[in-house]
């Protein structure tokens, strides 16, 4: 017997990680590159070149990591909260508890007599379990994990960043604009692709749209740049 009927993808329930990951890698890539390309436009010797470089990267991969520590923290606790508030409200109340489940199951287009059934059903295997699922929304996957969230965070960031300062590293002075805008533009347009593949998107708006905005941050940047730098 096969079991064939529930193999469709589910693109915004699969991949959330590997997106948010692309997104990370894409503000690395920008940020580092534009900073880069700023300070490269100014006219400044290879040391600093490269010292900004590795700055870049190390302190936006911290402050990326520092944010989402920080964000995915306080989620966690509001989650933590609401589970003890739970928790009390189900030892101090079943009887309201109760009602308040199947309420909830018939609003979400159960009759009264299911809905009243699979509440008492699922209060006695997991009262605090359905509760935290059906009334507030969190489950085991939901669950905010800070650590985890801000090391990834810090990883895509870095996986980023790492191609402008390649860049920088090996390539001459004369050629660096040329070469960062290049770079960056191509490494930008293949996670645009990467990232419509993931989310089941069409894939040449998506990418289009990365490199606009890339080569803006990097054209922006690259002016400022020669406005500030002035070489003596
Ligand atoms: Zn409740």
């Amino acid at each position: 017997m096969s079991y064939s009927w529930h193999t469709e993808k589910h693109f915004s329930a699969r991949n959330n990680w590997l997106r948010a990951a692309v997104l990370g890698a894409n503000d690395g890539l920008i940020s580092t590159a534009s900073l880069l390309m700023g300070v490269s436009a100014a006219q400044v010797g290879t040391p600093t070149l490269l010292l900004t470089g590795a700055a870049a990267l190390v302190s936006g991969a911290l402050s990326m990591a520092a944010g989402e520590y920080v964000s995915v923290s306080s989620q966690a606790d509001t989650e933590k909260a609401d589970l003890a508030k739970e928790a009390h409200e189900l030892a101090r109340n079943p009887t309201l508890e109760l009602a308040e489940l199947t309420k909830i199951y018939e609003l979400r287009g159960l009759n009264h007599e299911l809905a009243a059934q699979v509440a008492a059903v699922l209060t006695q295997h997991n009262a605090l379990e359905a509760h935290a699922r059906d009334e507030i929304g969190i489950t085991d996957t939901t669950a905010a994990k800070p650590f985890q969230a801000a090391c990834a965070s810090a990883v895509s960031f870095c996986s980023g960043a790492f191609l402008p300062v390649l860049v920088a590293v090996f390539s001459t002075a004369s050629v660096l604009m040329p070469l960062l805008a290049i770079s960056t533009l191509l490494g930008l347009s293949g996670l645009g692709y990467v990232s419509a593949k993931l989310g089941g998107a069409p894939v040449v708006p998506a990418m289009m749209r990365v490199v606009l905005w890339g080569a803006a941050a990097l054209f922006i940047s690259a002016l400022i740049g020669r406005a500030l730098g002035v070489p003596i």
